[in-house]
């Protein structure tokens, strides 16, 4: 008997299903199906000021194209704002309203978070001070010595990270009042059941905390798998803007042709093969495979 699994793809609607992308939606459907599992997609559009009018539905209709059909209704975060509300007010003892703007954190000069993010201080720990006012909620993080989170990625290896010195405090809602990513990711996950979570590894670095999250919320941790991520020639990671697929409605051998470059890219060896059904006949037991060897 199959263990459950439920797995997702997550994709932000900021743009086209690029060829990196494209690898992360083709690892999380062929574990989703190696393990004869559930396999969803989430459009994560919380944060609306980047959301593209029609990129989602692209995105969509181009999984559907290249034979990715979703198991259930596609969820979007835009749509689940109460879901992200009430986990906020119930963990409202480990937040905190910070005034603080982006540049008085900067000049605190603690550095950066993997992410990008300035480390947070802890200005506003223990109030906000005379005359400010709210600007982001943010959740704290245990004392140095008690803040280690580790967890074993089932690519990656055993990633470990200290959140004090590593991330702060971090936000959970932001100044232009949108939920943030990493809270709405771990309401999500949680709510949808979700067991494995495979993506991109230009997320490794935000999971310690959203394991920190999920255990202030008291809500289990999945498994994760992160795939290395696709870089052009000069080593960027690839964009929304210069990876867009080439893929016409209707042209299968395009379609084949850009999953089968996925693949290869994911370590997998298949044999040419001419259409949709051929492809997936032989991508899902390779992946099997695959893990089978790595185990
Ligand atoms: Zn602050």
């Amino acid at each position: 008997m199959n263990e459950p699994y439920i797995g997702r793809f997550a994709p932000s609607p900021t743009g086209p299903l690029h060829a990196g992308s494209l690898v992360a939606a083709l690892a999380s459907y062929l574990d989703a199906r190696a393990h004869h599992g559930t396999w969803l997609v989430r459009i994560e559009d919380i944060d609306e000021g980047r959301a593209v009018p029609g990129a989602a539905e692209g995105i969509l209709a181009l999984l559907e194209q290249l034979g990715m059909h979703a198991d259930g209704e596609i969820v979007w975060q835009s749509r689940r704002k109460a879901l992200y509300q009430a986990a906020a007010e119930r963990i409202a003892l480990h937040t905190y309203p910070c005034g603080c703007n982006r540049r008085e954190i900067a000049d605190s000069r603690l550095g950066f978070a993997p992410d990008g993010a300035a480390i947070y201080p802890g200005t506003c720990r223990h109030g906000l001070a005379e005359g400010r006012s709210m600007r982001s909620l943010r959740l704290r993080v245990p004392d140095p010595g008690f803040d280690v989170i580790s967890f074993q990625d089932r690519f990656a290896g055993e990633v470990t990270q200290r959140l004090s010195g590593e991330s702060g405090d971090f936000v959970l809602k932001r100044a232009d009042g949108f939920w943030a990513y990493q809270l709405a990711v771990v309401v999500d996950d949680a709510e949808q059941g979700v067991t494995d979570v495979v993506r991109g590894a230009d997320l490794l670095d935000s999971t310690p905390r959203q394991i920190f999250l999920q255990r202030v919320l008291d809500v289990p941790t999945p498994r994760y798998l992160h795939v290395p991520v696709v870089r052009n020639e000069l080593g960027e990671k690839l964009s929304k803007q210069t990876g867009a697929l080439a893929v016409a409605p209707g042209d299968e051998q395009a379609a084949v042709a850009a999953l089968s470059d996925a693949t290869r890219f994911l370590g997998l060896q298949l044999a040419p093969v001419e259409s949709l059904d051929a492809f997936w006949r032989a991508a899902v037991p390779a992946w099997a495979n695959l893990l089978r060897e790595r185990a």
